[in-house]
C-alpha cells in the first residue's frame, strides 16, 4: 500500500487505529512533522539568534538586521521565518551545534556560497576552515548584546 499523495510505502494499518482513514490521517501528519513542514524549531532558532545579535531589531512583524557573512541588510518575517537563512558558523557536518553562538542570520545566497566554498571537506584544509570559522565566531561575539 502506498500513500496516494507522496507515493511513500507504508505497512497495513495496525489494530489500534479504528480504520484505514484514521491511520492515513495519522500517517500523513507524521510524514509532515518528519519532513519539517510543521517544525517550529527553525523559526524559534532564527528569533533567538536575532535576539542575541545587536544588528537586529524588530520592526512590526519583521526582524531587520545585517547578514553575518556580507554585512548587507537582511530581514525575515517573525511569523514564518521567510526572508533569511539560518547559518551554522561551524557546519553541522563539521561538528557544529544549534547553540545560539554557533548560529547567524544570513542571506540564502551567502549561506550557499559558504556551504560550497568552505563547508565541503574536500575543498579546504582543517586549518583553513578553522581560521574562517574563528573569524565568523569573533564577528558573532561582537554582535552579542552586553559584550564588547
Ligand atoms: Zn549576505
Amino acid at each position: 500500500m502506498a500513500c496516494k499523495r507522496s507515493g511513500v510505502q507504508f505497512p497495513h494499518p495496525p489494530l489500534h487505529f479504528r480504520n484505514k482513514r484514521q491511520f492515513h490521517l495519522m500517517w500523513n501528519l507524521a510524514f509532515c512533522v518528519g519532513s519539517g513542514l510543521f517544525s517550529m524549531s527553525r523559526l524559534s532558532l532564527l528569533i533567538s539568534t536575532a535576539q542575541t545579535d545587536k544588528t537586529f531589531e524588530k520592526k512590526g512583524v519583521l526582524w531587520v538586521g545585517k547578514c553575518l557573512i556580507c554585512n548587507g541588510p537582511v530581514a525575515f518575517d517573525g511569523m514564518t521565518g521567510e526572508g533569511a537563512t539560518l547559518e551554522h558558523i561551524r557546519a553541522t557536518s563539521r561538528g557544529g551545534t544549534n547553540a545560539p553562538d554557533n548560529l547567524g542570520i544570513v542571506h540564502a545566497a551567502c549561506n550557499s556560497e559558504k556551504g560550497r566554498r568552505w563547508d565541503s571537506k574536500r575543498k579546504k584544509s582543517e586549518a583553513e576552515y578553522e581560521r574562517f570559522v574563528e573569524l565568523l565566531i569573533q564577528k558573532r561575539q561582537k554582535r552579542w548584546p552586553g559584550l564588547v
